[in-house]
Parts: C-alpha cells; structure tokens; sequence
C-alpha cells in the first residue's frame, strides 16, 4: 500500500517582492490561511522569496510560529570559496530553509545550466540538510517532436543517478510551454507526466522512494484550476509563480481541498 503524502503548495516568488514587501506579504498570507482554519498538516505551504528576503521571512515565521515553510529560489553547487554572487547551501540552512528550487526552466535557459549542473546542486542541498525541489519539463518545440514525457524523464533521470534511496526531493514537473503562458496542461497531461516520472524514481531509486517522493505540477496554476490537478493520483501539490504573488489567490490555491471533488 502506498504512503499518503502530504500536498505542498509552493510558492516561487521570482525577482518580486523586496525585503518589507515579503513581511507584509507573508503575515497576510499566514493571517488568510488562519481564518480559513487551515492546517499544515493537511496541505504544506512554502514560500520562495529573493536571496535578499530571506532573513526576514525566517524571522518572521520563527517569531510569530507562523504554519509555512519558506525556501530559495537556487544554490551554489558549491559549499564555500571564489565563486562571486553564489550562495550556499550552508547559508541556506543557516536561516533554515526547509527547501531550494533548483533547475527551474528560467535557469536553464537564461542562465544555461544543464542537467549536470542540475545534479551537483541537488547534492549540494542535501549536503546541507535543504530538499531539493527539482524542476524538469519540456518546451513546446520538445513536446512536438519527443512526446510529453520523454524530455522531463530524461532531465529527472540524470539527478536520479546522483541520488541514494533514503534522499528526500520534491519533483516539480513544469511544461516550459504552461509557464507564465496562463496555458496550463490539463490535468490528464500533468497525471500522464508525473506517473511517467514517478515509475522512473521506481526503477532507479526503488518503490519506496518513489511511493514516497512528492512530485508537483507547475504552469500558469490558479484557485480555478487546482481542483483539477490534485483529483491527479501522482500530483502531490504545486509550484505556482505569477499566482503566488497575490496573497488572496495564492491562499485559495493553498485550501484546495475545499474545492477538490468539485470538478
Ligand atoms: C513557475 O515559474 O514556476 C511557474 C509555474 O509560473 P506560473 O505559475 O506563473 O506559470
């Protein structure tokens, strides 16, 4: 029988919100999520501010014991040394991020990073005791010409092969295609990609891991359609950009269950 997992609703701020924008911002969040009595427990809520927020965010969660979890948009494959406007992981966990996005399709393109770079930066999280939340999907021109599933498969496998069966990851499957486009797959699409990756995680990391391992949708995911993802038996939640910037939408997304068995 397989593991329940626990849904996470993650929120990838981008290059948005500076320092006191992101308090004001995470104690709406937090106040929001409290009035509609919602528990952690039943579905995780992570933010991903800027570098630059995350010092006060940490301290505000810690202060005000507020139920969210808050993470990086990026490490350095790195630990310490010369490495100019990187920052480590060891960083991270000092102000205790619970995750770090990494190989988000923005990278990948505007930043070049390959799958191998990919792969070190996840160690390098682990390393650090942060968990990963691996991006992979494919562009629409991938998707014409290999199919749904072959180019997301491919990217995940390479970090898999780094990977031991007891590291805990989050998969984020984001189409290139549905991101910022307001074109979300569908739910059929998303359910057919993420059961492609999961029986990969199977194959190299064991059933275990697999049943165990939380694996997001991502791409233009908003309070009007979460509903359809989360119906998905291998959608554990998602990794929602321009929405996530709206705290009143962002807090919808957050308390799908109210509106799951609706569609
Ligand atoms: C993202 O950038 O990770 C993302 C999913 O963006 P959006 O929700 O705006 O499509």
């Amino acid at each position: 029988m397989g593991v329940a997992r626990t849904p996470l609703i993650a929120g990838n701020w981008k290059m948005n919100l500076d320092h006191l924008q992101a308090i004001a911002f995470v104690q709406k969040l937090a106040w929001s999520l409290r009035d509609a009595k919602h528990s952690s427990n039943e579905v995780e809520v992570a933010v991903f501010p800027p570098f630059t927020d995350l010092r006060s965010v940490q301290t505000l969660i810690a202060a005000d014991k507020l139920e969210l979890a808050h993470g990086a948009q990026d490490l350095s494959a790195h630990d310490s040394g010369a490495y100019t406007g990187e920052i480590s992981g060891a960083f991270l966990s000092a102000l205790s991020c619970r995750y770090v996005i990494i190989g988000h399709s923005e990278r990948r393109q505007y930043h070049h990073e390959d799958d191998a770079l990919v792969a070190k930066k996840t160690v390098a999280a682990l390393r650090h005791g942060v968990t990963p939340v691996v991006c992979v999907g494919e562009s629409a021109e991938d998707l014409a010409e290999h199919g749904p599933s072959a180019v997301p498969v491919a990217q995940l496998r390479v970090v898999l092969d780094e990977l031991t069966t007891d590291a805990e990851f989050v998969v984020a499957y984001e189409p290139v295609w549905a991101i910022g486009s307001g074109q979300a797959a569908t739910p059929e699409q998303a359910q057919q990609v993420c059961s492609a990756l999961r029986a990969t995680i199977a194959e190299t990391l064991g059933d275990d891991t697999a049943d165990r391992t939380r694996i997001l949708y991502g791409g233009s995911v908003k309070s009007g359609n979460i509903a359809g993802f989360m119906n998905q038996s291998d959608v554990d939640g998602a990794l929602v950009g321009g929405a996530s910037l709206d705290v009143d939408e962002f807090s919808a997304i957050a308390r799908f269950p109210k509106h799951v068995g609706t569609v």
